[in-house]
């Protein structure tokens, strides 16, 4: 099965307070792309990229107040196209389950998520990010209709 993902991509943006600075600057370089997409991030990091690119960002919770997972369910509902999630490898974060749930569940669905700049740059310049592409889904049939043991 696969899913249809269009030449406007919704990209998913995340970043730990850390690794802010990072993902604005990265932000900055790719203004003019990321202005040609569908934006949504947690709170703060949402707060802070509206003001630096002067772009439109949808706004969730911040991230340990449940940004995280409300970005986790938009991936789950096929809303998502793109991750980019900058968390921090050198600081525990009180949301650290969060952290895990969200990262497992973009490789669930198969979407590409780029955990640091050198994938996100690699990621914003690839030709897909121009194009349609068939997003391949995995076949979870025989998990969702697997045989539960009842006493
Ligand atoms: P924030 O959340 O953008 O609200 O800071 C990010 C996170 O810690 O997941």
């Amino acid at each position: 099965m696969e899913r249809e993902i269009g030449a406007t991509k919704r990209i998913g943006l995340v970043a730990h307070d850390n690794m802010k600075q990072d993902l604005v600057e990265w932000a900055h370089y790719n203004r003019e792309t990321l202005g040609r997409h569908l934006l949504v991030a947690t709170g703060t990091t949402g707060a802070l990229l509206e003001s630096e690119l002067d772009l439109p960002v949808a706004r969730l919770q911040s991230g340990p107040l449940g940004g995280d997972q409300q970005i986790g369910a938009l991936i789950a509902e096929g809303q998502l196209d793109i991750l980019i999630f900058f968390w921090d490898p050198l600081e525990p974060q009180p949301h650290d389950p969060d952290v895990k749930a969200l990262i497992r569940i973009a490789v669930v669905w198969n979407i590409p998520v780029a955990c640091d700049r050198a994938t996100a740059d690699f990621i914003i310049s690839s030709p897909l990010m121009t194009s349609g592409y068939e997003r391949k889904l995995p076949d979870f049939d025989a998990y969702v209709k697997r045989a539960i043991r009842r006493r």
